[in-house]
C-alpha cells in the first residue's frame, strides 16, 4: 500500500503590494457635477439655440442688395445696412454672446461655474438656463444687498 501523499502545492503567496493609500478627499473640490453626457447634450442644445438666433437675425435683416450690382458704393451701403440691423437686434446679440460664451466654456472645461464666485451653478438653474453665467446667489446679489441693508 503506497499512499503517496501529495504535498500540497505551495500557493504562490500573493503579495499584495501595499497600495499607497490615497488620501481621502475630505475637502471635496467644488466641482461642477455635470456629467460629460449632460455637457454634450447642453452643448448640442446651445448650438441649436445659436443657429436659431442666427436664423432669426438673418430673417429680420432687410433683403440684401445682390452682389451682382458690383458697385462699391452699393456694397458699402449694404454693409452699413447690415451693421445697422445687427445693432437693432441687441437682445439677440446678447443672447448669442451668452450662448457662444457657454459653448466656449464647455470646450474649456469651465462650464457650470459661476463667473463671480466660482462656485458651481445649481444644476436646476443650468437645466433651465444653459447659458447662465452666475449662480442664483450672485445673480440675485443686488436684491440680497437691498434686503441686507433693510435687515
Ligand atoms: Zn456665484
Amino acid at each position: 500500500m503506497t499512499t503517496k501523499s501529495k504535498p500540497a502545492k505551495k500557493k504562490a503567496a500573493k503579495k499584495a503590494a501595499p497600495k499607497p493609500s490615497a488620501p481621502k478627499a475630505l475637502k471635496a473640490p467644488k466641482e461642477v457635477s455635470i456629467s460629460k453626457r449632460d455637457l454634450d447634450a447642453i452643448r448640442k442644445k446651445l448650438s441649436e439655440q445659436r443657429s436659431d438666433v442666427l436664423e432669426a437675425m438673418r430673417r429680420n435683416r432687410a433683403p440684401e442688395v445682390t452682389s451682382d450690382t458690383g458697385d462699391e458704393a452699393d456694397q458699402a451701403q449694404a454693409a452699413m445696412d447690415r451693421d445697422l440691423q445687427f445693432e437693432l437686434s441687441d437682445t439677440e446679440r446678447n443672447t448669442l454672446d451668452q450662448i457662444e460664451g457657454a459653448i466656449r466654456k464647455i470646450d474649456k472645461g469651465t462650464y457650470g461655474a459661476c463667473e463671480q464666485c466660482r462656485q458651481p451653478i445649481e444644476t436646476l438653474r443650468i437645466r433651465a438656463l444653459p447659458f447662465a453665467r452666475y449662480c442664483i446667489r450672485c445673480q440675485s446679489g443686488s436684491e440680497r444687498a437691498v434686503t441686507a441693508t433693510q435687515a
